[in-house]
């Protein structure tokens, strides 16, 4: 019998599309991609403005369901990304997408540890990529909200139980320059994150919610570590 929560995502068109093959985003994994549709940040670098003014996707959950039958053995692992997936109660999705055999990624920008919490809990969740959007004095100004003790209270839990996680950060030299990422540097190490900090370039596309340019490349010498691992994915 269908629960509430999964009869409400059911009725709702809430995938704007799928990427039915990747290699590259779930690293050492054959994965499909389900993007969700709107998202509560408002970065302003945001390419994927499409998806987040979205009014109803493409897709039911169904169709994405229908589509992974067919892919048993052929891929392993489902990304969840969006927009912002955790927008929505996952926890009837992911259990399906489990009992189909597939891990699940999740990728977040970390202000719904409840949800996070639920799917942990529930072990539901193989791994998750959060953004650090920005330190905390230019957290709203970049993203539209004041979310950033949300963002370090999901982060501050996933390390104290030592869950599988990476952070990673999108440059845009107009909005963040080489003080900002150390000071979000020196953050996340004084929290005790371990893992790889992932910093990418933004790339310059014909729309963003900002409608800001390319920026300046970031002097990485002037870059702190203090221990941490940091690679640059571009
Ligand atoms: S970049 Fe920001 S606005 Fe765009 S989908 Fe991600 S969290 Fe939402």
């Amino acid at each position: 019998m269908s629960t509430n929560s999964e009869l409400n995502l059911l009725n709702q068109k809430i995938i704007y599309d799928l990427t039915k093959f990747t290699t590259t985003d779930y690293i050492g994994h054959l994965s499909c991609i389900v993007w969700f549709k709107s998202c509560n940040l408002r970065c302003q670098y945001c390419y994927n403005d499409d998806i987040v003014f979205c009014k109803e996707g493409n897709y039911y959950i169904n169709d994405i369901l229908n589509f992974l039958k067919n892919r048993v053995g052929m891929l392993d692992s489902v990304v969840l990304s969006g927009g912002e997936a955790t927008l929505y109660d996952l926890s009837d999705l992911c259990k399906k997408i489990k009992d189909l055999g597939f891990k699940i990624k999740l990728d977040t920008n970390g202000t719904n540890l409840k949800l996070i919490k639920k799917l942990i809990s529930e072990k539901l969740l193989d791994f998750i990529a959060i953004d650090f959007k920005a330190p905390k004095y230019k957290y709203e100004n970049i993203t539209g909200v004041k979310k950033y003790d949300n963002f370090i209270q999901t982060i501050k839990y996933l390390i104290d139980i030592n869950f599988d996680f990476e952070l990673r950060t999108t440059i845009n030299s107009l909005l963040l320059d080489e003080i900002d990422i150390n000071n979000m540097i020196n953050t996340i190490n004084s929290l005790g994150y371990k893992n790889t900090y992932y910093l990418q370039n933004f790339i310059e596309t014909p729309s963003n919610i900002g409608n800001i340019d390319k920026g300046n490349d970031i002097n990485k010498e002037k870059l702190v570590t203090n221990g941490l691992s940091i690679q640059w994915r571009n």
